[in-house]
């Protein structure tokens, strides 16, 4: 376990080796949650080289470290490469990021490219500038992928980014769609992954402040952060102080999907549906009941709806 897992300093109330104990169970579970997330998809394979995209947030660095603790780990071979993106925006550090990887040890690259400027030139004052920079960075990080021979982009998007994602779509596009943990980029040249899939925000925020990462600021560029996400954000942050497991059943949901129980009928042949006489162990047995009432107990009707 890295030293700095044992030496963060204890809050009061708290013994140094309780605060020890729970650090390392941290990066255990994370470990896990990430070797998980990478066998389930299958996302990296013998001979991989990952690109792993480091913005200087919290996310990134934590995948960077989990990535390479599980390399050492591995029974196939993979090579990781940092890559950071400068997109020039004012005051942004731009030595941290060497500073840190140099004592990694880890090979890494700097693709300097001012985004900042085309955006600003580009996007009216007060507009959104998210979307076009975002756009702007993802064929920027292709193109360098291609030119480092790397055959996998590592994003550092986590459970509650994909939940985010899934509820905007929701919201505001009708769409019952998330953030994939492995997808190919629309020219079916790249393929990008997503290995903290399975993690919490809040343990990547815990461990970034156990492992004291350099973080850089976000919030360089002026723009502000998404209204609707941040909504989001907070509703699921609510959920989880009144409603413990809510979230995590909604996340479980995305992996558990009943196309004949949707109402896409690209998805599920509706049309050609005919009762076939066969009976299905596997059919309707739970959650299907109206859900106004069940059959009286003696105790009177027991409501189906949760009090929540
Ligand atoms: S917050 Fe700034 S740097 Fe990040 S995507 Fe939006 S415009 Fe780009």
């Amino acid at each position: 376990m890295n030293a700095v897992m044992d030496t963060i300093e204890a809050p009061l109330g708290k013994s140094a080796e309780k605060i020890a104990h729970e650090n390392n169970k941290l990066h255990k579970r994370l470990c896990r949650l990430v070797g998980q997330a990478i066998g389930d998809f299958n996302m990296i394979e013998e001979g991989d080289k990952v690109m792993v995209c480091l913005s200087g947030g919290k996310d990134s660095y934590a995948l960077l470290d989990i990535l390479m603790t599980l390399r050492e780990r591995a029974p196939i071979n993979f090579e990781i490469i940092a890559v950071n993106l400068d997109q020039k925006q004012p005051n942004f550090p731009d030595h941290i990021l060497p500073a840190y990887l140099e004592k990694l040890g880890i090979p890494y690259h700097i693709e300097n490219q001012d985004t900042y400027s085309i955006v600003k030139r580009l996007i009216p004052e007060g507009k959104t500038t998210c979307s076009l920079c975002s756009r702007l960075r993802r064929g920027i990080l292709y193109r360098v992928a291609d030119e480092l021979g790397a055959t996998k982009i590592a994003l550092g998007h986590h459970r509650d980014d994909i939940l985010e994602t899934f509820f905007l779509n929701m919201f505001f596009g009708g769409k019952l769609k998330g953030m994939p943990a492995k997808l190919m980029s629309d020219d079916g040249k790249h393929m990008v992954i997503r290995p903290l899939a399975y993690v919490k925000e809040e343990d990547t925020e815990r461990y970034a402040e156990v492992k004291g990462f350099p973080i850089i600021p976000c919030d360089l560029c002026g723009s502000q952060e998404n209204l609707q996400r941040k909504q989001i954000k907070a509703m699921m942050r609510d959920w989880e102080k009144k409603f413990p497991g809510r979230v995590e059943s909604i996340f479980s949901s995305l992996s558990t999907v009943v196309p004949s129980h949707l109402m896409d009928r690209d998805l599920f042949g509706f049309a050609e549906l005919k009762a076939d006489g066969q009976a299905n162990p596997l059919g309707d047995i739970a959650f299907d009941e109206e859900p106004c009432s069940t059959p009286t107990t003696g105790l009177g009707v027991i409501s189906l709806q949760r009090e929540d």
